[in-house]
């Protein structure tokens, strides 16, 4: 039988992230969002509640295997209320359950149960000013010297740059080109020779969006993180989870607007009616309705199929590109639909708009993305 339902485990869960959300996220949204000040607050609520530790071994104080579909639901129903904070589950999937899978033990048992408690972020650095969309072009070394590595380089458009604690630092071999002799380093960010700056951007200011320098930085050979040579291979599979739960995390706030478009329009008068009278009004909303519930299930339905061990990674790449542009569109349309309180700083909808645009771009372009589609369909030909 095909079903569409949560369990009833995960159904108690999100219900309760639902309420969560409404209650202690809604309310101080716009506050939040507006600085670039990590919530650790909020953040550490996500700890008690237990959403940070999904699918984290129980000896670091998680739910124990993983479990894609709760951590993206949990996203989603966080995100209805605060797209910055409910991003944080995304990270329990990128970034934690990386660590768990190629961490050393001393990696694990000192980052992990601070992931999972809310206390500690880790970031995740890639992008350099030369290679973005192109990893293969990374030019920052890590250079074995007795003991370690000394990393060397420099890292832009990272989030949490300047909130995070440590960052998964990719670094190639001194020597090696393209794809290969990329390794993946846990790098705390206050060793020395680290330097952060912050990059401020027109939303998801509360990531702490920023620059990393790294001079000569010294890491133990614990803290590589997976085989030498083979960092990238092991991050590869992280992205096929982050990319449906970035795609919830749009569609949340975009729910979050819809919903507050419908009750406006029921209010709001013009010309002796409520604006929910005129076509000119509900269709377009009907529509962005349509395209949020069509675009959702494509991301539950990768998560299902990660969870169910099928290929995902083509799946990923449609949930990185097409939610996150249904969900600007959306939430553009309820800006307009509010008038010119849509477009007042006073209203969450500029500032979900903004937040939201940053998942155009983070994570990979819908460029990137559509070129992993094809791919899948056509072969190598289609990666050139
Ligand atoms: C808000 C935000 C958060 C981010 N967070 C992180 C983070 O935490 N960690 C991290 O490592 N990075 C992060 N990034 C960086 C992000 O991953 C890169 O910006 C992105 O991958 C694009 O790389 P680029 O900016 O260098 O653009 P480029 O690679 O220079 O691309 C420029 C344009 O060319 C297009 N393009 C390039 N090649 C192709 C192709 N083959 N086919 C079609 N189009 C192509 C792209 O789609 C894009 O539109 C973040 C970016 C933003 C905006």
């Amino acid at each position: 039988m095909l079903s569409f339902a949560f369990d009833d485990e995960q159904e108690q869960f999100r219900k309760e992230l639902v309420a969560f959300a409404a209650k202690e996220l809604a309310p101080h949204y716009r506050r939040r969002a507006a600085v670039a000040e990590f919530p650790w607050d909020a953040h550490r609520r996500l700890g008690d509640l237990g959403v940070l530790g999904i699918g984290i071994p129980a000896e670091y104080g998680g739910t124990g295997d993983p479990d894609p579909i709760t951590l993206g639901m949990a996203v989603e129903a966080l995100s209805y209320g605060d797209v910055n904070v409910g991003a944080g589950p995304i990270y329990v999937g990128l970034v934690a359950a990386q660590i768990a899978a190629h961490g050393s033990a001393e990696v694990c048992g000192e980052w992990l149960p601070r992931i999972v408690a809310g206390t500690a972020m880790v970031a995740i650095a890639v992008t350099e000013p030369a290679a973005g969309s192109d990893v293969s072009g990374l030019l920052t070394t890590a250079r074995q010297v007795p003991g370690g590595y000394r990393i060397s380089g420099e890292k832009i458009a990272i989030s949490h740059a300047i909130t995070a604690q440590a960052a998964l630092v990719y670094a190639r071999e001194p020597g090696s080109t393209g794809h290969q002799g990329i390794s993946c380093f846990l790098v705390p960010l206050d060793a020395d020779g680290v330097e952060r700056r912050h990059m401020p951007g027109m939303g998801a200011l509360p990531l702490g969006w920023g620059g990393l320098a790294f001079t000569d930085v010294f890491v133990p050979d614990t803290h590589l993180v997976g085989e030498p040579g083979r960092g990238f291979a092991g991050a590869m599979s992280h992205f096929d989870f982050s990319r449906p739960a970035i795609g919830l995390a749009c569609l949340g706030a975009a729910q979050a607007s819809i919903d507050e478009t419908v009750e406006w329009s029921l209010q709001r008068q013009a010309f002796g009616r409520p604006i929910a009278a005129f076509q000119g009004v509900t269709f377009p909303i009907a529509e962005h309705a349509t395209f949020l519930e069509a675009a959702r299930w494509l991301c539950y339905r990768s998560l299902w199929t990660r969870d169910a061990g099928g290929a995902h990674t083509s799946y990923a790449a449609m949930c990185k590109w097409w939610p996150p542009q249904v969900a600007k569109d959306a939430i553009e349309t309820a800006m307009v639909t509010f008038g010119n309180i849509g477009y007042s700083t006073e209203s969450p909808l500029q500032q979900r708009y903004r937040d939201v645009c940053s998942y155009l771009i983070g994570d990979g372009t819908a460029g990137i993305q559509k070129r992993i589609i094809a791919t899948s369909l056509f072969g190598r030909v289609a990666a050139s």
